[in-house]
């Protein structure tokens, strides 16, 4: 659901503002009926009109994108390096959803459905995100338990995670290890290994929510299916 003065702003048929002056003005009918509240929130099927001729209102787009390293994760980088957004191609004003940083690969979903974003990126609607790291030095398994029972990362306790040690080489000394965290502070996998004393050299997201890029290579991206975008809203319904 959006407020009927950003679906008509997003329509590109005028300013928030200049919209709701026509709500006030009593042009604008949502199924018919002239809107009389400001704050009106409408769903995707509503037919809103103003001065009774139908807005075209913008189609939602979901991607998921396999990010690949060297790239930031905005709309614009002030530094003119590469973004996500350069990576897909469409005229939608579309914004990826969290962020990975500039060296980290894997799953992320850009969209221009403001709604599910605040969804997904909310800490209580705890969404699973798997990562892989690769580290320095040989993890243990009483490490990996302090992990999962929470670390403090600027003055911050991460809540239970799940971790797996998936490999270890003696000879070069690094590890590899799966870690389910639901959080998303800045950092926030590289800080928790920093807090054992293992740098990482290495992190991918293997997977957000139930979507994963295990059959994608980097710099690929696809469209979600409308299965899997009503399957994302229905997370928070099963919490
Ligand atoms: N944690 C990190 O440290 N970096 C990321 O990009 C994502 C999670």
């Amino acid at each position: 659901m959006e407020r009927v003065a950003k679906v008509i702003a997003n329509s590109g048929f005028c300013s928030r503002r200049k919209a709701e002056e026509l709500i006030t003005l009593g042009k604008v009918k949502v199924n018919g009926e002239i809107v009389k509240e400001l704050g009106l929130k409408v769903e995707p099927s509503d037919l809103i009109t103003i001065s009774d001729k139908p807005i075209k209102r913008e189609e939602k787009e979901y991607y998921l994108l396999y990010k690949p390293s060297g790239v930031v994760t905005t709309t614009n980088d002030e530094k003119n390096r590469k973004t996500v957004i350069d990576l897909i191609d469409t005229d939608k004003r579309i914004y990826p959803v969290g962020r990975l940083d500039y060296d980290t690969t894997g799953a992320l979903i850009l969209t221009n459905d403001g709604e599910l974003t605040n969804r997904l990126i909310h800490p209580s609607n705890m969404i699973d995100k798997v990562y892989i790291a690769k580290v320095e030095g040989i993890v243990t398994l009483k490490e990996a338990k302090i992990l999962e029972n929470g670390v403090v990362i600027d003055g911050f306790k991460t809540s239970k995670s799940k971790v797996k040690i998936r490999k270890i080489d003696k000879d070069k000394k690094t590890s590899i290890v799966e870690i389910t965290i639901h959080e998303g502070k800045n950092h926030q996998v590289k800080k928790m290994f920093d807090s054992i004393n293992h740098k990482v050299i290495k992190l991918k997201r293997e997977s957000f929510s139930f979507l994963n890029v295990k059959n994608m290579n980097a710099g690929e991206y696809r469209k979600l299916t409308i299965k899997e975008v009503k399957k994302l809203y229905n997370e928070f319904d099963n919490k």
